[in-house]
């Protein structure tokens, strides 16, 4: 699941309104971001595979301290924690903590069943949405769209800025989703692990831009802490 990801983040503004977009962007992918940082670590492993489905390109050999449902609540309370600490909001940290954990509940629906319940030996999870590419892209789509009307139904642009950033979010994220589809396997690990850190890199200073220059419709602009 990529841009399904995206679809909780932007939803989760009108939750929680004075969060920046750049947190309820991170939440929602926190568990991807931990994975290329274990896999470089080589506590966890994934192996790159040519297959017919472009979703199956991976093999998920072993994550589970990122993509286990129990370390899921895990970091959802961490970084529900550090949020709370940072900002004093416990609405929007609450908010934070369950887009962590929508994580694993969106993975569920599309990976075959290789997401642990626990670390050790545990059964596997996946309803293996993703043996259907196209209804794949359709779910994903849909949540995508979904998510993105909610958020701009709840923020307004305060400039040209607020609707140009928002715009080219939007591109790079479907650009990445249509490259990751049409590319093919991976060449090795290392190529995704350092594949999502660049794009956590660019994700994060991207929607706090995005978030300064969108407001909320009713109460006009106000100070956001991120
Ligand atoms: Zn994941």
């Amino acid at each position: 699941m990529f841009i399904g990801h995206a679809a909780a983040g932007f939803a989760a503004k009108k939750l929680a309104p004075r969060a920046s977009l750049a947190w309820l962007l991170v939440a929602p992918w926190l568990l991807d971001f931990l994975w290329p940082v274990f896999l470089l670590l080589g506590i966890e492993r994934v192996r790159p595979r040519a297959a017919v489905s472009p979703f199956l390109n991976l093999d998920f050999v072993s994550y589970p301290w990122s993509h286990s449902l129990l370390m899921a609540l895990v970091w959802g309370v961490l970084f529900g924690a550090v949020y709370a600490r940072a900002t004093r909001d416990r609405r929007s940290a609450l908010v934070a903590f369950l887009l962590v954990v929508s994580h694993w509940a969106a993975d569920f629906l599309v990976h075959v069943p290789d997401l642990p319940l626990w670390p050790g030996p545990s059964p596997l999870a996946g309803l293996g949405l993703w043996r259907f590419p196209a209804y794949t892209m359709f779910v994903e789509g849909l949540l995508f769209v979904a998510g993105l009307a909610v958020y701009v139904g709840c923020t307004r642009p305060l400039d040209r800025t607020g609707n140009l950033a928002l715009g080219g979010l939007v591109a790079f994220l479907l650009g990445i989703y249509w490259l990751s589809l049409s590319g093919g396997a991976p060449p090795s690990h290392l190529a995704i692990a350092a594949t999502m850190l660049v794009f956590g890199a660019i994700l994060v200073p991207w929607a706090a831009w995005i978030d300064r220059h969108r407001g909320d419709p009713a109460e006009g602009d106000q100070s956001r802490m991120l």
